[in-house]
């Protein structure tokens, strides 16, 4: 992926950008409790922007979002931490957070500031380590952080950390809403493992249709099995999908544990329509129209 990277003295900037989900099924638990998973991964055009500046010491987080933590609680702090502990460094570093993605809402905005941080401490000191490295600290933090630090379209299997870069998707316009609701990951995955039997969706099939690059093969298996759990408890979910539908997506769908849904446009000028009507409706607290961003 076309990772934008400006270092200019002793300060640097990268973007972290959001996910969605094309599919997402859950395959088994593992005896650790870990939900092992086949997702399908595509990185869009919402992203935070994280500036890092070195300092004489310690680990300072300021951030303009109201509603995140900047302490050790924060993921970009863990980042941080991970790998400056790990490479001795006896400086510190200010990082500074402009929050976009919405938070807690299935875009792995917090992996991705995660992902974000490894790289730019990487860069700002640096250490020279390779992807492959930031990969396998990444995990340590988070499933998702090493998809995160990788970007791009993706098959994510295990529990998230077994990466196949896959072809980029094929072009469109994408339109995403994140309702004004909270959606605990955890309510999510109790519940669906209580359900025990559910329809999967045909994940290989996809990954055929990406590789193909025919996005109509990838709008007939859309599926996301944690909808299943989440349509039921917040029926704002399924009006969101069905809205979007009703305003020309050829296909909508909930990304991650939710409650983010997303819908995906052939025509840039439904799309436009679309993302203009559905913020006057105020079906939905954040909305974006954006894009695949490979
Ligand atoms: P995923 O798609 O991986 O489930 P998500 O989009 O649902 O992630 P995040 O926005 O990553 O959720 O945040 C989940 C929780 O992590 C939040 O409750 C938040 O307080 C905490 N958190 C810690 N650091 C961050 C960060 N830098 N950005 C966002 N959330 C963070």
């Amino acid at each position: 992926m076309n990772e934008p990277f400006a270092k200019v003295g002793n300060i640097c900037e990268i973007k972290a950008y959001a996910k969605i989900n094309l599919g997402l099924d859950v395959v088994g638990v593992l005896p650790n409790g870990y939900h092992e998973v086949r997702m399908i991964m595509q990185t869009v055009g919402i992203w935070d922007l994280l500036t890092f500046e070195k300092i004489p010491r310690g680990i300072v987080i300021t951030t303009d979002s109201g509603e995140l933590p900047t302490n050790e609680d924060n993921l970009i702090y863990r980042a941080a931490a991970l790998l400056m502990e790990r490479y001795r460094i006896s400086q510190g570093v200010r990082i500074h957070l402009q929050k976009n993605i919405p938070i807690a809402a299935g875009m792995a905005g917090g992996s991705s500031d995660a992902a974000a941080t490894l790289k730019g401490v990487n860069g700002l000191f640096g250490l020279g380590c390779s992807l492959e490295e930031l990969k396998e600290l990444g995990v340590k933090i988070g499933a998702d952080v090493p998809y995160c630090v990788m970007g791009g379209t993706a098959l994510a299997e295990g529990i998230g950390e077994k990466l196949t870069a896959l072809a980029p998707a094929p072009r469109c316009h994408l339109l995403v809403a994140k309702p004004d609701i909270n959606v605990s990951t955890r309510y999510v995955y109790e519940h669906l493992d209580a359900r025990k039997s559910y329809e999967h969706p045909d994940i290989d099939g996809m990954v055929q249709a990406i590789e193909e690059g025919r996005l109509e093969g990838i709008l007939e298996r859309m599926g996301n099995v944690l909808e299943s759990v989440t349509v039921p408890a917040y029926p704002i979910i399924n009006t969101l999908k069905m809205r979007m539908k009703e305003l020309g997506a050829a296909g909508s769908m909930m990304s991650g544990s939710g409650p983010t849904v997303f819908g995906i446009f052939t025509e840039e000028e439904t799309a436009e329509r679309a993302f203009v009507k559905l913020k006057e409706e105020k079906l939905a607290k954040q909305v974006f129209l954006t894009g695949f961003q490979n």
